[in-house]
């Protein structure tokens, strides 16, 4: 479907919606070009056996969202951008590589610029997120020439910002660090575990919140979720271990990014991101595994918990929706 051309013109200039389709909540926000927050509103992502069922559920969810907002702001036509659990294939224009199976293989940009009759940003969520912390967030005040965002939730993603703009790579799947195998493998690494992309010994499967829990039910026996487990880390020995076992492997990991692109800025989100020690704990071991001259040398990336809220993608997806015309 093509969107009608005759309807793109006259955006607002100051008001700017973002949505933020995830497999659990489409979320909408309305934002002022510096980022003031108008309007926010959460609903539950339509669900249905029927792959082509819900996906005509979630765009007719996003168009009630967008009217909603726009009468409640007493606007039309808004800018809009939208962050996905996944990326826009550039050949085909359609889908790839969501959570949200529904939506592989849709062409959902042009299904909602044609139902919401105006032209519209579509990114990738974790790309959202770091460019909200860019603009919004930890950049707002301290310009970080290249900022590395990691989100470490249900799964693990990435997505990088460099000289202020999101770079999505030759294939869209920039910072999609997730799923490389973990790095300097230890004993305790192993066995391997499955990974959903067909792969073994993805970060994901160490990192996420499920793979966290996971490995600490198989390692030390202890059923719990993730959450539960970090608020035990002082109180019991088996949950500590499984702590510093999460610390290390996400310093080998994050070392691995740094070794790579040097950013100046790794930004934190996701729900994991909400435990603070890891702020502290993690870049006390990262120096060991950056590549570096000298043991004493200073390492000069930071690593910061987001500004905006672990899930702040929504207002990225804002800022992307503003730059188009
Ligand atoms: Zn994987």
């Amino acid at each position: 479907m093509n969107p009608q051309t005759s309807s793109h013109e006259n955006p607002h200039k100051t008001i700017h919606l973002g949505i933020d389709l995830g497999g659990t909540k489409i979320e909408v926000a309305a934002i002022t070009s510096t980022g003031e927050c108008l309007l926010r509103e959460r609903i539950t992502t339509p669900k249905h056996p029927n792959k082509q069922t819900q996906y005509e559920q979630i765009l007719s969810s996003i168009s009630k969202l967008v009217d909603r907002a726009e009468t409640d702001l007493k606007q039309t036509r808004l800018t809009l951008g939208v962050g996905i659990p996944g990326t826009i294939e550039k050949h085909s224009q359609r889908v790839k590589n969501a959570n949200t199976v529904c939506l592989i293989g849709q062409p959902l940009q042009d299904d909602l610029e044609f139902l919401l009759k105006r032209r519209i940003a579509i990114e990738n969520d974790a790309n959202c997120f770091a460019y909200s912390e860019t603009h919004l967030g930890v950049g707002k005040e301290t310009k970080f020439e290249s900022l590395f965002a990691v989100i470490l939730g249900t799964g693990v993603g990435g997505a990088w910002v460099v000289n202020g703009q999101v770079i999505s790579g030759a294939n869209g799947i920039a910072g999609e660090w997730g799923h490389n195998c973990l790095p300097w493998l230890d004993e305790k690494d192993k066995p391997l575990q499955n990974c959903y992309c067909g792969k073994q010994g993805c970060i994901e499967t160490y990192l996420s919140g499920p793979g966290y829990a996971n490995l600490a039910q198989q390692q030390f026996g202890i059923t719990a979720d993730s959450h539960f487990l970090f608020s035990k880390k002082d109180h019991d020995t088996s949950a500590g271990q499984a702590y510093k076992d999460y610390c290390l492997r996400l310093a080998k990991s994050l070392a691995h990014v740094i070794n790579i692109m040097d950013p100046n800025c790794i930004v934190l989100g996701g729900g994991l991101s909400n435990i603070d020690s890891l702020y502290e704990d993690v870049p006390k071991i990262w120096k060991n595994y950056i590549f570096s001259a000298g043991s004493k040398t200073k390492i000069n990336t930071q690593l910061l918990k987001n500004k905006l809220g672990d899930s702040s993608g929504v207002f990225g997806a804002a800022l992307l929706g503003a730059k188009v015309i």
